[in-house]
C-alpha cells in the first residue's frame, strides 16, 4: 500500500510518499520558519499564503522523488486537524481536489496521531502502547490500544511544554522556535536556579508549565533591575531540568500502572536530547521495561511522513473520508467515529 500524505497544520509544508505504513520513499518539508521569526511566533495568514505557493510544486517534487506516479498511489492522506484552520483548510483543499481527480481514496488524520506514529516509521509498535507526545501545543500521556484508538490519560493545565520552551527562549532573545537553542544551552550550564516542578506530588498524569515559565521570568526581570547578569547556560539548564523532571516523573508513573509493550516518544520536543536520554535512562532501570522507540530527529517536528504512517493503519481499518472532509482546528484524540466515515 502506498499513500501520498499532505501535512499544513501549521508553519511546515509537507508531502511524503509512504510505503506500507513504514517505509519514507520521499519526503519534502518546505519550512516558512524564517517568515514567522520577525514576528517571534507564527502569524496564521502568512502560513497559509505560504502554503497556497508551495502545495503543488512539493507534490511533483514528492512524487519524482519517490520515482511513482499517481498510478502507483493506493490512497490521499492529509491532516484535517487540530492546527491553524487557514493552514489546515490548504492541505485539505489540495488533498480533496487529488482525491476527486485521482478518483484515490482519501484518509482524513489527526495530527496528534501523526506525530506519535513517526515511531512506526523506526520500528515495529507492539500494544498497547503508551506515548508521551510533546509539541508545540500538545503535553499529553496517550495510551494506545491499537494503532487507531487513543486515549488520553494525562495533559497540561496550561502551556504546552514546547510552548514554554518558546516563551522563556524570547526572554533570553533566542529566535522562535527555541527549543533547539534552549537545549543545546542547557548542555552547557548546571542546574543552579531549582525552578518549581509542579504537580509532582499529585495523584494524576497531568502536567502544568505556567508556574515555572512565571519562576524563570521573574528571575530574568529581578536580575534585570538589579543590572545582575545571569549565566544564560545555567538558566537553560535550569528550566530544561524542571521541564524534564515533571515529564519523566509523571511519564514513568504512568508506564508503571498501565504496563505497555512499548513506550513512544513524540511531537518536536521529542528532539530534546535530555528529555530522550531521561526517558531511555528511567526505562533501562523498570523491571518490566517496555520497548522504547524515540523517533528520528527529522521526523519529531511536524511532517507529512508521520501523516502517511498513521493513514496506513486507518487505511487497515478502512476508515476514509469523503469529499466533505473539513478541517477542523480543535480536532482531539481520540477519534471519533463520526469523523472517520
Ligand atoms: P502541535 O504538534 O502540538 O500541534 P506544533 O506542530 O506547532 O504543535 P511541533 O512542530 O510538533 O509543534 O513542535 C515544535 C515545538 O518543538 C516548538 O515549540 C519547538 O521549540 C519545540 N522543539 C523543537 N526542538 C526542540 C528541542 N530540542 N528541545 C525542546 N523543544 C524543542
Ligand atoms: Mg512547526
Ligand atoms: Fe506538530
Amino acid at each position: 500500500v502506498r499513500i501520498l500524505a499532505y501535512e499544513s497544520s501549521c508553519d511546515e509544508t509537507s508531502t511524503a510518499v509512504i510505503k506500507n505504513g513504514r517505509e519514507i520513499e520521499s519526503l519534502i518539508v518546505a519550512t516558512q520558519i524564517k517568515s514567522h521569526q520577525r514576528f517571534g511566533g507564527v502569524v496564521p495568514e502568512v502560513a497559509s499564503r505560504h502554503h497556497i505557493e508551495v502545495i503543488s510544486q512539493i507534490t511533483k517534487e514528492a512524487l519524482s522523488e519517490a520515482e511513482v506516479s499517481w498510478q502507483d498511489i493506493d490512497a490521499i492522506a492529509v491532516t484535517s486537524g487540530p492546527g491553524l484552520v487557514g493552514a489546515l483548510l490548504i492541505g485539505v483543499s489540495a488533498a480533496k481536489a487529488a482525491s476527486m481527480a485521482t478518483g484515490l481514496p482519501l484518509i482524513g488524520v489527526d495530527h496528534i496521531m501523526g506525530h506519535i506514529m513517526a515511531a512506526q516509521l523506526k520500528d515495529e509498535i507492539e500494544y498497547p502502547a503508551l506515548a508521551l507526545q510533546v509539541s508545540g501545543g500538545h503535553t499529553e500521556i496517550v495510551l494506545m490500544k491499537d494503532p487507531i484508538h487513543f486515549e488520553i490519560i494525562g495533559d497540561t493545565r496550561d502551556d504546552a511544554a514546547g510552548e514554554a520552551y518558546d516563551k522563556i527562549g524570547r526572554v533570553l532573545g533566542v529566535n522562535y522556535p527555541a527549543g533547539k537553542t534552549i537545549d543545546q544551552w542547557a548542555h552547557k550550564g548546571k542546574d543552579t536556579f531549582n525552578f518549581p516542578r509542579a504537580m509532582m506530588e499529585d495523584d494524576d498524569y497531568d502536567f502544568s508549565f505556567s508556574g515555572l515559565k512565571s519562576a524563570f521570568i521573574n528571575t530574568c526581570h529581578h536580575a534585570d533591575q538589579i543590572h545582575q547578569e545571569l549565566d544564560k547556560y545555567d538558566l537553560a539548564a535550569s528550566f530544561q531540568a524542571a521541564v524534564v523532571d515533571v515529564l519523566a516523573y509523571k511519564t514513568i508513573r504512568a508506564i508503571k500502572a498501565y504496563k505497555p509493550k512499548t513506550f513512544i516518544l513524540g511531537g518536536g520536543v521529542a528532539a530534546n536530547q535530555g528529555l530522550r536520554e531521561r526517558m531511555a535512562g528511567e526505562i533501562e532501570k523498570l523491571a518490566d521495561k517496555p520497548k522504547v522507540i524515540l523517533p528520528e530527529l527529522k521526523l519529531c517536528g511536524d511532517n507529512a511522513a508521520m501523516i502517511g504512517a498513521a493513514a496506513y493503519n486507518l487505511y487497515q481499518a478502512g476508515k476514509f473520508a469523503d469529499l466533505s472532509l473539513n478541517a477542523d482546528p480543535s480536532m482531539e484524540l481520540p477519534y471519533a467515529e463520526t469523523m472517520l466515515n
